[in-house]
């Protein structure tokens, strides 16, 4: 993997002023490259990549584990995928043979074939999907309050929705609980109706937000993790001569701006003086920077009111892959303190893993127990899954664990991407989600009209503040 050296050459004065270094950070200053523009990436912590986080496993062949983003895919996701191309990043399939592993809500499990929808077998869950579905369909992905019945949409949560719209079905809120904290870490007592069907309408829809297949969102992964996508642009950027630059461990915390002049000053005392920024940090941070003049009104309301979900990952890595060939390694859970597990084994580096998802509220309340009762309650959870389901009893122990709690982290908040509450997407704010203030310019995942809330759409975001920059 490529290495990043902080504090090279800085350039005299870079033309862009670049907050933040996550995949969005790094994206635009990629893509301002490419357009002849150098640029400086402050970045808050000591390493770049945000929320894409790859660290080596010592038990396998130089394999990685991602404990951030994991999946992309190369048909619907034109900037990554590009990317990836052009960095020369090598993929693996989500191997889907074998049996999922799912609870019943009366906590009891069962087995069924990998692409079995799960929607045939549970009325329910077939009932919401069916209405669901039909939402999503109806969204403006571009202007989201254009949808019809966009502020109905809006004045609801997900669950008053789902109860509002099949009132005898007590069994429904369990399921829907489930489904939204699965895909977005959301809570469904919590999010908007319309920001959740405005969330997988931007992913394709919900098979491609929740499939695997070829054109879904969980297609393929990174063989050597998705950090290395970051760290590999800036190494070429940094390639160039000293003309793009990233200074960690400087967290940016006033913006002043006055006679086209935008001034950025870090906690460490650093300042610098540019004509122009792009800002990448989750809109949840937006108002712990002081800015002059102040951040617009809705901009503000936007940063205080979005909230970031627990959307943890805890990884068990295997001497083998015990749960191959009858099972996936794919398992969901109703109750418990983790909802859903995926295998995410890199074959080739002789790395067997499994991951395991704690959510939402459930996912807080794990991650604040010590790390020897959320390691132990992880992993009985997910060992009592396979038990009847695999020949080895009991299933092998783990050889080591690694584990990422991001609503923990100082610069981050939580994952994957902030969570809308009702009354706002409907009345016209995400426009003002991504408009720039004078020279300030806004990018970062959540301001993606494709993809938001994934790499992909970081991507989108970075391109399109460099073209707000490039065409001014
Ligand atoms: C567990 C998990 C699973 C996920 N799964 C997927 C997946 O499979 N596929 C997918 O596409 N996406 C996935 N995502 C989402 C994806 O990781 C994010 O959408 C994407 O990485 C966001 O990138 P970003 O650059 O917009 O923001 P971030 O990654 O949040 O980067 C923002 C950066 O800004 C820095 N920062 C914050 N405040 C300041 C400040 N004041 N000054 C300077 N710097 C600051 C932060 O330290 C951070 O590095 C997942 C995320 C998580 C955590």
């Amino acid at each position: 993997m490529g290495s990043i050296d902080s504090n090279l050459e800085t350039p005299e004065s870079p033309d862009v002023i670049i907050i933040g270094g996550g995949i969005s950070g790094c994206g635009a200053a990629w893509y301002l490259h490419k357009q002849g523009r150098s640029s400086m990436i402050l970045e808050a912590s000591d390493r770049v990549g945000g929320k894409t986080y790859s660290v080596a496993d010592a038990y396998s062949e130089a394999g990685y584990i991602d404990l951030g983003a994991s999946w992309v895919n190369d048909t619907t996701q034109k900037y990554i995928n590009a990317l990836i191309e052009e960095l020369g990043l090598e993929r693996l399939e989500q191997d889907v043979d074998g049996l999922a592993i799912a609870q019943r809500p009366d906590g009891s499990f069962f087995t069924h074939g990998y692409h079995d929808s799960v929607k045939a077998s549970d009325e329910d869950f077939g009932l919401f999907f069916a209405k669901f579905h039909d939402v999503v369909e109806s969204i403006n992905t571009d202007d989201v309050a254009s949808t019809p019945f966009a502020t109905t949409l809006d004045s609801l949560t997900v669950l008053q929705w789902a109860q509002k719209t099949f009132p005898n079905r007590p069994g429904l809120p369990k399921r829907v609980d489930l489904y939204v904290r699965a895909l977005s870490g959301a809570d469904p007592a919590q999010a908007s109706m319309l920001y959740l069907a405005h969330y997988v309408a931007c992913a394709g829809g919900i098979k491609s937000a929740s499939g695997d297949e070829k054109g879904d969102a969980q297609y393929q992964r990174l063989i050597d993790g998705t950090q290395n996508i970051s760290k590999q642009m800036l190494a070429r950027l940094q390639g160039q001569g000293g003309k793009n630059t990233i200074l960690l461990n400087h967290a940016v915390d006033t913006i002043f701006q006055q006679d086209g002049t935008v001034t950025v000053t870090t906690k460490n005392g650093q300042r610098f003086s540019v004509k122009k920024v792009i800002i990448t940090i989750p809109p949840v941070l937006w108002t712990s920077i002081q800015w002059s003049p102040p951040l617009p009104e809705t901009k503000a309301l936007i940063s205080d009111r979005l909230t970031m979900p627990a959307y943890s990952k805890i990884v068990f890595t295997f001497s083998h892959a015990w749960w191959r060939p009858r099972c996936s390694g794919t398992v969901f859970f109703f109750d418990g303190p983790i909802q859903f597990v995926r295998e995410t084994s890199v074959p080739a580096k002789r790395c067997w893993t499994l991951t395991c998802f704690a959510t939402g509220k459930k996912g807080f309340d794990w991650g604040s127990q010590s790390k020897q009762a959320r390691r132990q309650s992880a992993w009985d959870t997910l060992a009592s899954a396979f038990v009847g389901f695999v020949d080895k009893k009991p299933v092998p122990d783990p050889v080591s664990v690694h584990e990422m709690l991001w609503e923990r982290q100082e610069y981050i908040w939580g994952a994957p991407s902030a969570s809308w509450p009702p009354g706002m997407l409907g009345h016209g704010l995400q426009k003002d989600l991504k408009a720039a203030h004078h020279n300030v310019h806004f990018a970062g995942s959540e301001t993606a009209s494709a993809f938001k809330g994934y790499m992909e759409g970081g991507l989108q975001a970075a391109n399109r503040a460099v073209q707000e920059i490039v065409q001014n």
